[in-house]
């Protein structure tokens, strides 16, 4: 089942979630305990972050530091195919240009195909410092446009090398979108052209980076209507859960968090944050589907507990 295929069919509430691999050495089951929480709203799909190697230094013992490289979380194939063979769940897999050449992807590409995994998120990732990118290096992708164009090509049958009959993939692909402007980009209209070419360049669907004041995604639709792109924008929500948040998530993801959650956060205790949390995204899940919005996509990463009250509170009120 195409990804795209359920966003344009979707009616009744379609509500999606994102898990994070375990740091390296941990267990598959507590990916499965995560998704066996889900199974009661019957979710038509989950995404699994992917995560590039990064570089860190450890200091020697004559004071000088070795460099190492690692990927934290590895796995995001292997979890894909294993709950998708036991749940039955479409799966979709981050695929990152960062920390990866054209062939390696290609590669985990043609993996997936064989274990009928077809729907993917093309993303560039973020530079963890584990390589300098360079401007022309045609032997990897450099932004998420390239990695959309290389996927298309192999839909068309066309391979890295020439391959006579090479049988075509049928990946459906998405993209991230950022209603609050990608941190790199100049401004806003900037970052939606590039948008559009991702899209014209055979994105399917958009995933957008999370929100918490609902304007910025109403604003955004708008504005990419505007420039002709007309597939499915689906809104991406965070659960706020710890005071610690109200700060990493704006450093982290370049977002703004609405002055009046992060002052009634500021006067809360940990317990009453994550009730806060809840309930404003209750709302603004509530709001968007009031307003005619027919998918949700929570970032959950490592735990069901949370959002499996946010959609419950959503279905009482449908
Ligand atoms: P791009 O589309 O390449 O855009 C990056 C920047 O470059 C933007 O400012 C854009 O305007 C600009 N740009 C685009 N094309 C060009 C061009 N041709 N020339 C010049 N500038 C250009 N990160 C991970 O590491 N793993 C994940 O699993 C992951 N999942 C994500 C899921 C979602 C829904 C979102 C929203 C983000 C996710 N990210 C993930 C983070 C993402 O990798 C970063 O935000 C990254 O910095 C940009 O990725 P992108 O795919 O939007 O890149």
């Amino acid at each position: 089942m195409k990804i795209v295929d359920l966003l344009e069919a979707a009616s009744n509430p379609l509500i999606s979630y994102e898990i994070i691999p375990p740091k390296r050495g941990g267990s598959l089951k507590d990916i499965l305990d995560i998704v066996e929480g889900l199974t009661e709203f019957d979710p038509p799909f989950i995404d699994v972050t992917s995560h590039a190697a990064q570089a860190y230094y450890e200091e020697q013992s004559d004071g000088s530091w070795k460099r190492h490289v690692k990927r934290k979380r590895p796995g995001t194939l292997g979890i894909c195919a294993s709950v998708k063979g036991r749940f039955g769940i479409e799966m979709v897999p981050h695929i990152l240009c960062e920390g990866f050449t054209r062939e390696e992807t290609e590669d985990a590409l043609i993996e997936l195909a064989y274990l009928d995994i077809q729907n993917v998120m093309a993303l560039r990732g973020d530079n963890h410092g584990y390589r300098k990118p360079i401007r022309g290096d045609r032997t990897r992708n450099e932004h998420a446009i390239d990695l959309v164009s290389q996927i298309s090509d192999m839909n068309r049958g066309n391979y890295l090398e020439d391959m006579i009959d090479a049988a075509p993939t049928d990946f459906c692909v998405g993209v991230a979108g950022y209603p609050e402007k990608h941190f790199e980009a100049p401004n806003l209209t900037w970052d939606i052209l590039n948008l559009k070419r991702k899209v014209d360049a055979g994105a399917a669907y958009v995933v957008t980076q999370m929100f918490f004041d609902n304007r910025h995604y109403f604003d955004f639709v708008e504005r990419c209507r505007d420039v002709g792109i007309t597939v499915p924008i689906v809104p991406g929500l965070k659960i706020i859960t710890s005071k610690r948040q109200v700060q990493s998530l704006p450093r982290t993801f370049h977002m703004e968090i609405p002055e009046s959650l992060a002052a009634e956060i500021e006067a809360a205790d940990a317990q009453q944050t994550a009730d806060i949390g809840i309930e404003w995204a209750t709302k603004q899940a509530a709001d968007l589907l009031s307003a005619g919005v027919p998918y949700l996509h929570f970032y959950i990463m490592s735990t069901s507990r949370h959002v499996s009250k946010v959609v419950r509170d959503l279905r009482k009120m449908a």
